[in-house]
């Protein structure tokens, strides 16, 4: 069995900040989801992994449970964006609240890198986060979002290939499981 932490790698291939940050909730659909902001600390590298901040914000327990509310309201609006159903209201409400102070912001730093700070800087964080979910929903990428075919996973993701006919957050992951357990299928069967 693989360690814990190797279970707790951040992934940042569903197609934009607000869904990279559903996907910090693991294994969405099993009883057993994988959290992976288990710490204010947790959080705080995310940010920095993330691109959402340049230096490590301080994060209290409050700080962490907001913005956990955050991320599963986004994750909602998701599903119905999923289920071609209407946003829920409450989910919207919250969004639009962390959503309304100011965002992060950037500057060209001598050395041609960016600095992105806020203040204060969760609060700032979150509110990049909220809009870019806003941005996603309100946008043409809204009819993109998807859910994971892998049972447990539920990741949402955007599908920008070719053909949209992409079923996995992760190919390399869910597709790669998938794949396993069909042969694995296969093989029980006889086929
Ligand atoms: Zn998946």
């Amino acid at each position: 069995m693989k360690p814990t932490a190797a279970l707790s790698e951040f992934r940042f291939y569903y197609g934009c900040t607000a869904l990279n940050f559903t996907g910090t909730l693991g294994r969405r659909l099993s009883e057993e989801p994988l959290e992976r902001l288990d710490t204010p600390k947790r959080l705080s590298h995310w940010l920095l992994e993330a691109q959402v901040l340049s230096a490590a914000a301080p994060v209290t327990a409050k700080g962490l449970r907001d913005a956990i509310a955050l991320r599963e309201a986004i994750a909602h609006i998701a599903r119905s964006c999923v289920d071609e159903e209407k946003p829920p209201e409450r989910a919207v409400a919250i969004v639009n609240r962390f959503a309304a102070p100011p965002p992060v912001s950037l500057k060209l730093t001598a050395g041609g890198t960016v600095k992105r700070s806020g203040t204060p800087p969760l609060g700032a964080a979150l509110s990049t986060i909220a809009r870019d979910a806003i941005e996603l929903f309100a946008g043409e990428r809204r009819t993109l979002i998807r859910a994971c075919a892998m049972d447990d996973c539920g990741g949402f993701y955007i599908d920008d290939s070719r053909g949209k006919r992409r079923r996995w957050c992760s190919m390399e992951r869910c597709g790669n499981r998938a794949k396993a357990e069909t042969y694995r299928e296969r093989w029980l069967a006889g086929i």
